[in-house]
């Protein structure tokens, strides 16, 4: 058991984001550090977190459940076509069609999730409806398809002209090949076509003034993958875990390396052996790194962790991290998570 005094916060997370209406700000690089939030609280991956935290916290401020929140949050970039990475706009696979994959989780321990859907713009409710209505876990493909039509789902076309336009110009060389550290230039919501965004997902977690905890994800994962391939993000203890009794944790980056380490349930096993969230991410990194060194700095993963105390915090592989933070003192805030290279 890892006592919690041997961890040294150093410095607090909140320090001078800037807060620009309509546009994400751009993350301090002094604001790299692990923070504590009263509940409630939200926080999410990526710049694309702030607007998502909008959302959610338009849930939390009025005493909304947790799970009603990451419901709400991550429909946001779901449905930004602008997004080439989440919902409707994302990259399709090699063969054009856009395959969406999504989980969601609840104090109670239950979740769902839709894996390689098409069709549908907000994997996320359709993930929430496999929870709440059927008892399984996870629906995907057809099967999926078929659940969110019976449930009044809207039939839509998710290939956009500017990702097929992408997808075009990536089968003049049919190379797949996993961008890192793309992420360090989308500290502004322009996400052209063409600009090399090929993959990232929302995770967001959620503790509400009750104190429960609830996580979501969702994503059109790597682009231009195989077809049929699925990522980590719909898959309950890799891209998402929530337990209440200790707290949540969601992934990005490139999925198999997530998948094969369990990340999401490792970071939050590691919060219950008393690890602070960020050191419990770095841990999780640390193992990619260790089990395959050389491809570790060829690829981004990172974790973000929230535990029942509202603290937060994350890790990545490669520089270019970051997550944004919504409680009731700080809005709009986007952090700069800590990297191991
Ligand atoms: N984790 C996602 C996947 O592997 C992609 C990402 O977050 O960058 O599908």
């Amino acid at each position: 058991m890892i006592s919690r005094r041997k961890f040294i916060l150093s410095g607090a997370a909140g320090v001078s984001a800037l807060s620009l209406r309509g546009r994400v700000p751009v993350p301090d690089d002094k604001n790299t550090d692990i923070g504590t939030a009263n509940k409630p609280v939200v926080i999410a991956t990526w710049d694309f977190g702030v607007a998502a935290n909008r959302a959610a916290w338009k849930v939390l401020k009025n005493g909304g459940r947790s799970l009603d929140a990451v419901e709400a949050g991550v429909r946001v970039p779901e449905a930004d076509l602008k997004n080439v990475t989440v919902g409707k706009g994302g990259y399709p696979d090699r063969d054009g069609h856009v395959t969406l994959d999504a989980c969601i989780m609840d104090e109670q321990g239950n979740c769902g999730s839709v894996a390689a859907l098409e069709y549908i713009a907000h994997p996320i409710s359709v993930a929430r409806l496999v929870m709440e209505k059927t008892p399984h876990v996870m629906l995907v493909g057809e099967g999926a398809l078929q659940f969110a039509l019976d449930n009044g789902f809207k039939r839509e076309n998710l290939l956009t002209p500017e990702a097929e336009k992408a997808w075009k110009e990536w089968l003049k060389e049919k190379k797949y090949q996993p961008i890192i550290n793309i992420e360090n230039t989308s500290f502004t919501t322009e996400r052209l076509p063409g600009n090399e965004y090929n993959h990232d997902t929302i995770g967001m977690l959620a503790l509400d003034a009750t104190g429960n905890l609830s996580g979501a994800c969702t994503t059109s994962g790597m682009a231009f993958k195989m077809r049929g391939r699925i990522g980590d993000s719909p898959i309950i203890g890799a891209g998402l875990y929530v337990d209440n009794e200790v707290g949540g944790a969601t992934a990005t980056g490139v999925g198999e390396e997530v998948i094969r380490t369990v990340g999401s349930f490792l970071v939050v096993e590691l919060m219950r052996q008393g690890y602070p969230p960020e050191e419990a991410c770095r841990e999780a990194v640390v193992r990619i790194a260790k089990k395959k060194p050389d491809m570790a700095k060829q690829i981004q993963v990172g974790f973000l962790a929230l535990n029942k105390e509202g603290e937060y915090g994350a890790f990545a592989l490669q520089k270019g991290f970051s997550y944004a933070v919504c409680h009731r003192e700080r809005q709009d805030l986007l952090i700069r998570g800590k990297s191991l290279y």
